[in-house]
């Protein structure tokens, strides 16, 4: 069978130096922000070409604390792509502001820059862009809207760790960016984990102690803070797998290249090549077919393990009752074809192959 990933072969290839990760920490008797979570936070902030990276509990945390730390909550507006995952806009709504949802291109399924500026209202403080699926967002064209009225620029970057953009990394794209390390992103723990980066340096300040209970300096409390911290063990585990993750990006992108080269079937709508930038690390490789559900039996028979992402997209859940009027024709329909065929750094040539072959024999 083939998976649509595999963790565990992932991981196996760290085994050993993961194993010494754990003796070192269990051995200092020191398990929260400590020397590993700021030997990664460095490592992770060079790596993203940042001043700071804070590290904390996970991905809707990072967005989330990057949103209360610019004070925008009840009243005020955050824009946002229509067909993120669900936590890009939790973030928004837990601190009391409007998610203003924005439809994507059909082509990248990536927010839509033309139709960001017919949003904006004087309420607006803020663009989300959610660099979906490993595909970085058209930022030259956003950050120029952002300036000309005055709004700060939001990543989220739980999907698109490495990812470049005109020489660029993400988390370095904008005035801040949340990432999460969940076991199955590009660069995943062994449980959850998230960071922060920024070049601002107060803002990296109110991040460091809005994670920690809103302290600065112990037991001094400044802000309302909130308890999300990355664990030592984590941050160890995170920095054992840093090293590889620009060797694992490229072979999803090798993967990817197969597959926009060798899936011939017309019935199989592919996502838009890769350029050879690394502007997508295709966390995932999502495709489009009519016929969705047949496809994904079809596969399954084959032995072949498939995952749609997303079934129904945000503004047709029941947490959120106040969108359900809105009409959103390319992302209901993004969300009512998608769906994403195995990719990932430990898939073999004979697997890459054999999906291939099965998808244009459909
Ligand atoms: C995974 C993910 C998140 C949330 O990260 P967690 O660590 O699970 O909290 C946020 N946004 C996107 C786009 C994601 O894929």
């Amino acid at each position: 069978m083939i998976k649509f990933l595999d963790l565990h072969k992932i991981n196996e290839r760290f085994r050993g130096e993961m194993d010494a990760a754990t003796k070192r920490v269990l051995d200092s008797g020191w398990y929260l922000l400590g020397k590993e979570d700021e030997k990664f936070e460095n490592d992770f902030a060079a790596y993203c070409g940042v001043k700071h990276c804070i590290g904390c509990a996970n991905g809707l945390d990072a967005l989330e604390l990057i949103i209360k730390a610019w004070d925008i909550g009840p009243g005020d507006e955050v824009i946002a792509p229509a067909n993120t995952y669900i936590a890009s806009l939790i973030a928004i709504s837990a601190n009391g502001a409007t998610p203003i949802l924005v439809e994507p291109k059909l082509d990248t399924y990536l927010i839509d820059p033309e139709r960001i500026e017919e949003a904006i209202t004087p309420r607006t403080k803020a663009i989300m862009v959610v660099h979906l699926y490993g595909r970085v967002c058209d930022m030259r064209s956003i950050n120029a809207i952002a300036k000309k009225h005055g709004l700060k620029v939001i990543e989220d970057c739980a999907q698109a760790h490495g990812a470049f953009y005109e020489g660029t990394r993400v988390g370095a794209l904008g005035d801040a960016a949340g990432f999460s390390f969940y076991p199955g992103k590009n660069l995943g723990c062994l449980g959850d984990g998230g960071a922060m980066t920024t070049n601002d340096d107060e803002l990296a300040k109110k991040l460091r102690a809005l994670r920690n209970y809103g302290s600065d300096v112990k037991y001094h409390f400044p802000y309302r803070g909130t308890n999300s911290r990355l664990d030592e063990l984590q941050a160890a585990y995170l920095s054992v797998k840093l090293p590889a993750l620009d060797e694992d990006n490229a072979r999803r992108v090798e993967i990817a290249s197969r597959y926009c080269r060798e899936i011939t079937n017309p019935k199989i709508e592919l996502p838009a090549a890769p350029t050879g930038n690394h502007d997508s690390v295709y966390h995932v490789f999502p495709v489009r077919v009519e016929k969705r559900d047949e496809f994904q039996a079809y596969l399954t028979e084959k032995g072949i393990q498939t995952v749609i992402h997303y079934p129904i997209p945000p503004h047709r859940q029941p947490a959120y009752t106040e969108w359900h009027d809105l009409t959103l024709p390319i992302t209901e329909k993004i969300h009512d074809t998608i769906i994403s065929l195995p990719i990932s750094p430990v898939m073999t040539e004979e697997e890459v192959i054999e999906v291939i072959s099965a998808v244009n024999a459909f």
